[in-house]
């Protein structure tokens, strides 16, 4: 009996994993981790729903932690197969868990100096790097449009997704209940059209079931430009001749920053100003954007042939040491710094926010969601302080969101993804979003005549 189960994101947008099983095989399809409240966190912890030993493959749709960061832990617990991506997942991949696996580790000795691990004599981390490594030892790499049997009878094919390098959306081809094959399209996280850098979402190929995700389910993108946007604002903060602090997510967004940024000095938009990438993830993810021409759009492969770099900025500066990461305090005047992490909850922006926070001549850009509860969220609401190691820092400087920027398609754009499709799946699966996007979107794939569902947490569905 072919099945699908939603061991997460089904309800909430992260922990995304479905397990597929047919002919007494088994295959999970993204092995994320919960994020955000608590409640959701704790699953982490829980025992896997299924032995990770008895798992034939993984796949992974792309490289963001809600999506992979859950694979170090099947290792951790005896998961020995093969986890297959694109080349470029799989590149980021190898930045991005060993950094998850710190923060484990570091959430762990926090735990402990504090003295708050009640259960346990000692915490101990989710995983930690030797798991990490595990796991990027097991990824095995699939290109765009290139069909393979990765377990007996399950062929696997990805298609560009444009969320970010190295997305894909992954077409599992298995044995269906009567032995004519069943087609399960999983459609991961979906990008926009016409962004810079990756090229659109690629069509949907004809499948029997759709598992869709849902983050925007309910909503458009505001009809705004990022380029326009960001000129505006670095032209307001030029001329109040401060500087301007850019807390970003170091993989994607720093790179589409640093894209706008050189085009729009190309261009004689904004003046050639000092660029600092204070993020060692976004410092390492960069040549990994440039390198993989099979994610470019025709934009990108024009640069790269005309011998251009498309994320330097003229006065750009990877910093690499905390020490030159601190000298950029003293820099004065117009500068931007580009830091991580996106939401302002840890890294180097935040030295910078504290620095800069205080001085009413400088600009804080908000390029990123940023989630309730977050030092991003209280900036983006007008917060008079916010608290940083210890202290509450005054926020004198103007702070402005750019809501023109985002890695998901919108209601629209997921629309337009779908109506790509030769022929109407026989069922839909609405997942990855919060329950009112599911419902807003299940509306409207039912709307189109299509039967749709939106699973609970740990549901089996028969693929019949
Ligand atoms: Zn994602």
């Amino acid at each position: 009996m072919a099945s699908i189960r939603f061991l997460g994101a089904a309800g909430t947008v992260t922990g995304s994993r479905f397990l597929v099983e047919a002919a007494g095989r088994r295959v999970l399809v993204d092995s994320g981790l919960f994020q955000g409240p608590k409640e959701y966190r704790l699953r982490n912890w829980a025992p896997f729903p299924v032995e990770p030993s008895g798992l034939d493959a993984v796949v992974l749709t792309h490289a963001h932690i809600d999506h992979s960061g859950a694979l170090p832990l099947l290792v951790r617990s005896g998961f020995q197969a093969e986890a297959w991506c694109t080349p470029a997942t799989a590149d980021l991949a190898r930045v991005l868990l060993p950094d998850s696996a710190k923060l484990q580790e570091e959430e762990a000795r926090y735990a402990n100096e504090k003295g708050y691990s009640k259960h346990a004599p000692r915490a101990l981390p989710l995983y930690d790097l030797a798991d990490a490594a595990g796991a990027i030892a097991r990824l095995r790499t699939l290109q765009y449009g290139t069909p393979r049997e990765i377990v007996s009878g399950f062929t696997l094919a990805f298609s560009r997704a444009g969320h970010i390098l190295g997305s894909a959306s992954a077409l599992l081809t298995l044995p269906g209940n009567d032995g004519a094959p069943l087609r399960l399209l999983f459609s991961g996280d979906l990008g926009r059209y016409d962004a810079p850098i990756l090229p659109d979402p690629e069509a949907p190929p004809a499948a029997d079931f759709l598992v869709v995700e849902s983050t925007y389910g309910d909503r458009d993108h505001p009809a705004v430009s990022a380029a326009v946007d960001l000129e505006r604002e670095i032209l307001a903060a030029v001329a109040r001749g401060g500087a301007i602090v850019v807390p970003s997510f170091a993989i994607g967004r720093a790179q589409e920053v640093l894209f706008l940024l050189r085009e729009l000095e190309q261009a004689g938009r904004i003046p050639a100003l000092p660029v600092f990438v204070d993020s060692p993830m976004a410092t390492a993810a960069t040549p990994i954007y440039r390198a993989h021409r099979e994610d470019h759009d025709a934009e990108m492969d024009a640069l790269l042939a005309r011998g251009i770099d498309p994320f330097t900025p003229t006065r750009l500066t990877f910093t690499r040491t905390p020490e030159q990461s601190k000298a950029i305090n003293r820099v004065v005047g117009p500068c931007i710094i580009v830091s991580a992490s996106g939401m302002a909850t840890g890294g180097r922006v935040l030295h910078h926010l504290e620095h800069r926070l205080p001085d009413a001549a400088s600009t804080v850009l908000l390029v990123g969601y940023q989630a309730a509860g977050t030092r991003g969220w209280s900036l983006q609401n007008g917060a008079a302080t916010v608290r940083m190691h210890g202290k509450d820092v005054p926020v004198r400087a103007r702070v402005v969101s750019l809501p023109g920027f985002s890695a998901h398609g919108d209601r629209a754009e997921v629309g337009r993804w779908m109506d790509g499709a030769v022929r109407p799946p026989r069922r839909t699966f609405c997942v990855h979003g919060e329950p009112t996007a599911l419902a807003a979107q299940a509306a409207r794939i039912a709307a189109r005549g299509w039967l749709v569902h939106v699973p609970r947490h740990l549901e089996t569905v028969e693929l019949g």
